[in-house]
């Protein structure tokens, strides 16, 4: 097995978005308005290599939304809030031919974290792939609620057929709801709710290292550490961060999220999340 960190161009966003920040203004006023941006951030995607076949956790962006109207014009978040710089060459399916992987013929199950389109921005490269998306999250992104939440369900490809799937009360490790995505259980999604309702985060059993694909269940580990949720999400972000924590105290973990710009240093290294306890023999 081999895990692949495909960079698909940079994103910045407000600072209070990356983290909460305190008082009583609602949330996502506060993200719409502070004046100060995060740095540019890296937006991964992620290819497994599994003997039953490639898995692609999310599909990063695409170069058009640098194209004037690709965002709805009307849209505060997308008016205030964040800016992409995507070249067509950064998107996952240049970069996936470039390592020798045909994302036509070789990615059998692609699996998005959430729709959020920095996620789901490459979905049109893998029309051959089963798509694995959270029925909930699938359909709080479609329709017009779906545009107003700030998803683009109008620029998925139109051949998108998602197989839909609700994780069932399967535990694995803390999570309570878990789905084997191969048959020797050494990847597997867990639910992750908080960044949105039914947030997934897929794992993968690598060598005796536990390798944490983590969407957006935090920007950085060190946000993850102070157990510091992001300033979009709902109530579940702090739940979901602690049973993270704890399953990497139990489990030598590497955590990467979709936009931490040290996660490819603790990748190389397997810089395991500094909580991590060695199991005392009983
Ligand atoms: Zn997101």
């Amino acid at each position: 097995m081999k895990i692949h960190r495909i960079e698909t161009g940079k994103v910045r966003i407000r600072r209070n978005q990356v983290t909460k920040a305190d008082g009583i203004t609602p949330k996502m006023l506060k993200v719409l308005f502070d004046k100060n941006w995060s740095d540019w951030l890296p937006i991964y995607a992620w290819a497994i290599e599994h003997p039953e076949g490639v898995i692609v956790v999310d599909t990063g962006e695409t170069h058009k939304t640098g194209n004037k109207g690709y965002f709805p014009r009307w849209h505060p978040y997308y008016l205030l809030a964040a800016e992409f710089d995507v070249r067509p060459e950064d998107e996952i399916g240049p970069q996936l031919r470039k390592i020798g992987i045909d994302p036509d013929r070789d990615v059998r199950k692609v699996v998005l974290t959430h729709l959020h389109t920095d996620h789901a921005g490459g979905l049109r490269h893998f029309p051959n792939s089963e798509i694995i998306i959270e029925k909930n999250e699938f359909e709080a992104a479609s329709g017009f609620t779906g545009v107003l939440a700030g998803y683009l369900p109008h620029r998925w490809p139109g051949w998108l057929k998602p197989n839909l799937i609700t994780l069932p009360d399967a535990p694995y490790h803390g999570f309570p709801q878990s789905l084997p995505l191969t048959s020797d259980g050494k990847v597997m999604i867990v639910g992750t709710p908080g960044h949105v309702a039914h947030h997934i985060s897929v794992i993968v059993e690598m060598e005796g290292v536990y390798y944490f694909l983590a969407g957006d269940t935090s920007y950085t580990e060190e946000n993850l550490l102070k157990l510091q949720p992001d300033g979009v999400g709902n109530s579940q972000s702090t739940g979901t961060l602690k049973t993270i924590l704890s399953f990497a105290e139990a489990n030598p973990t590497v955590y990467l999220p979709s936009h931490d710009p040290r996660a490819p240093a603790r990748m190389e290294n397997k810089a395991v999340v500094p909580v991590y306890r060695e199991a005392i023999p009983s």
